[in-house]
């Protein structure tokens, strides 16, 4: 499955991301009255890198590139988050994200802190060749500070397994002969057979899924009949609709870079994956569906929305009509604060992203184990921890929200915040 999409500038608001999850940090450490000398270190990211690199392209001119990794936290292990490859990323798209990946993997309760990275760029302007060295060059500007134990970088918008191989080797080269296997892991998301793990491709995607499964549980609602939308079908949309369909939910429209198709009588998904495989990644022309327009995605009438592509997509303008009774948060940041308020006034829930989309980076670590211990774990047993994993996540999360009567993000950040706080109480801050 490809997960180059066409870019349309238009469609992604370029700012906002930072401010919105700065919204949510403020407002999470004051209802759990954070120490504030700590808000004061997690205001802030520890490390802001930004690279220009040259890269020769195929007709042989040199390209500038523009390239970021932001460490937010590293108070609970090696920073870890995704790179990006997008034109919108600016170093406050990245200082969000990096910020979001910190919350993810502390309440996770993974032994990670949180970063993100990428490069400005629209991925689908580039051929292979240039791709390849587009990435190599960036992962040799990284240098030493990423590495297997200190910042590991994964999958995000528009990158993929080979992308993870090009920078694993890269990094491995850089390093002398009898240390090179013991760096393998400085990424994760790589191709099974290079080091990568079995399900890391569905791992965010089921993860959505069990988060919306653990949800109707709770609400005593059947999944068999419902319907959902869903925004974006790269690997998060695809793999999330996979999985609902399989217990009987209906994809009922579906909204990609290219446009926005529906079928109130539902979507086949597996279809709807060979049909943009064999069309350049766009889901438009797909039988049995009709193509309606973009600004009516938000609108359709159906129980499940999953925004699965980019952050600020869920406007309040957008807010106010959205039919679902649930929104889950495949993609991070999709929902602004102030459209959030409006959707809890309208009694609509979301699972936050920093809960709904944790399965991936829970992916993550188990390949980082794996490489680190010289274990080859199988898909059938990865996808039973997976489900562990984030059903006691899930269900902390959930528990907690309806004893202390608050929605399921604020009390996602305070279990998240707590335990940082918990570690930086106590170490103390050095010197
Ligand atoms: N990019 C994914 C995320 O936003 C995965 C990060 C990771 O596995 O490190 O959660």
């Amino acid at each position: 499955m490809t997960l180059t999409k066409k870019m349309n500038d238009k469609e992604v608001p370029k700012q906002g991301m930072l401010q919105n999850v700065m919204k949510q940090f403020d407002a999470a450490s004051e209802l759990m009255n954070l120490n504030p000398n700590i808000k004061k270190i997690l205001s802030v990211a520890n490390n802001e890198l930004i690279i220009h690199f040259p890269v020769r392209m195929d007709n042989g001119d040199v390209e500038i590139f523009k390239g970021y990794r932001v460490q937010h936290n590293n108070a609970l292990g090696p920073y870890k988050g995704g790179l990006r490859f997008h034109p919108t990323i600016d170093i406050d798209a990245v200082k969000a994200l990096a910020m979001w990946m910190t919350w993810k993997t502390s309440l996770a309760g993974l032994p990670y802190g949180g970063a993100k990275g990428g490069i400005q760029m629209d991925p689908l302007k580039y051929s292979t060749s240039e791709l390849e060295r587009i990435t190599r060059r960036f992962a040799y500007a990284l240098g030493d500070n990423i590495g297997p134990e200190h910042d590991i970088p994964a999958p995000d918008v528009n990158t993929n397994a080979q992308t993870m191989a090009w920078i694993a080797d890269t990094y491995m080269s850089t390093k002398t002969p009898s240390e090179r296997s013991k760096n393998q892991h400085v990424v994760t998301g790589k191709p099974v057979g290079s080091g990568g793990l079995e399900g890391r491709d569905r791992a965010t995607g089921f993860g959505v899924f069990l988060t919306i499964k653990y949800w109707a549980e709770y609400k005593n609602i059947d999944l068999k009949d419902k319907t959902f939308i869903v925004q974006g079908f790269g690997n998060v949309g695809y793999w999330a609709s996979h999985f609902l369909q399989e217990v009987g939910a209906k994809m009922v429209g579906v909204q990609d870079a290219f446009g926005t198709i529906v079928n109130p009588k539902g979507l086949e998904v597996e279809s709807l994956l060979n049909h943009t495989l064999a069309n350049d990644g766009s889901i438009l022309g797909f039988p049995d569906s009709e193509a309606v327009d973009k600004d009516s995605f938000f609108e359709l009438e159906c129980d499940i929305c999953i925004p699965a592509a980019l952050g600020n997509q869920i406007t309040e303008e957008r807010a106010r009509k959205i039919k679902a009774f649930l929104i889950a948060e495949g993609a991070n940041g999709p929902t602004t604060v102030e459209a959030e308020v409006i959707l809890k006034d309208r009694g609509i829930d979301i699972i936050p992203d920093i809960l709904c989309n944790s399965g991936g980076v829970v992916g993550s670590y188990f390949e980082w184990l794996q490489n680190r211990n010289g274990e080859l774990w199988g898909l059938d047993e990865i996808m039973i921890k997976l489900d562990k994993k984030i059903k006691e996540v899930f269900k902390k999360v959930y528990e907690t929200s309806q004893l202390k009567n608050l929605d399921m993000r604020s009390t996602a950040y305070m279990i998240a915040i707590e335990r940082i706080e918990r570690a930086y109480i106590q170490r103390g801050i050095f010197p």
